[in-house]
């Protein structure tokens, strides 16, 4: 009888893992990407956006895409980097532009990963909703404070939020896509520690 060579089947999952983490974020991209272009094609569906009109296309597919991989920023790690040098680049942009309520928005998204351990909190099943209708709710009650200063009415109120809400659902959707493919939901069976 052959004794079990044990530290070889240790060595073969440590290999599995790391092999798992760099496959995890490929798929997460991927995955997200997919889930973006059917949202963003949903989004034309069901009239919240015209077809044609690239820029809100574009818009709910980089949303979708962004807050899929979103969760895993918490680590540090390469796609982090990238993550933040497009943070970066964005928030040049945008203050260039003078968006400073989005630069704003961006900049608190961003860090909010960094507050916690890695699977911390970005990756509790109730995070998607309770975080993005909390700051879908702040930005649009600050949206609503700025843009009507004058005449204030219900009716403008319902018009921003009918804009955006497609975007909250984007963030939503993106964000559970992730914490399904992480298996918090056992739909996919996968291993523990996978990433
Ligand atoms: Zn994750």
């Amino acid at each position: 009888m052959q004794p079990v060579d044990s530290s070889s089947i240790i060595k073969r999952l440590r290999w599995q893992r790391t092999e798992a983490g760099a496959m995890n974020f490929r798929g997460h991209l991927i995955c997200g990407a997919l889930v973006g272009v059917g949202m963003a094609e949903g989004a034309v569906h069901f009239a919240y956006a015209e077809r044609g009109d690239y820029a809100t296309w574009g818009a709910l597919f980089a949303t979708t895409t962004f807050f899929s991989l979103f969760p895993d920023l918490d680590t540090a790690s390469v796609p982090q980097r990238w993550f933040f040098r497009c943070v970066f680049a964005l928030l040049l942009y945008l203050g260039w532009h003078e968006q400073y309520d989005l630069a704003t928005l961006v900049a608190i998204l961003s860090l909010l990963p960094l507050l916690d351990h890695h699977r911390g909190w970005t990756h509790w099943k109730i995070s998607p909703l309770v975080v993005s209708v909390l700051l879908g709710a702040a930005y649009e009650y600050w949206r609503a404070r700025h843009a009507f200063l004058g005449d204030f009415s219900w009716e403008n109120v319902h018009g921003l939020i009918r804009g955006h809400v497609i975007y909250l659902l984007a963030c939503i959707v993106g964000w559970y896509t992730h914490l399904v493919l992480d298996g918090r939901f056992r739909i996919f069976p996968t291993e523990r520690g996978h990433h």
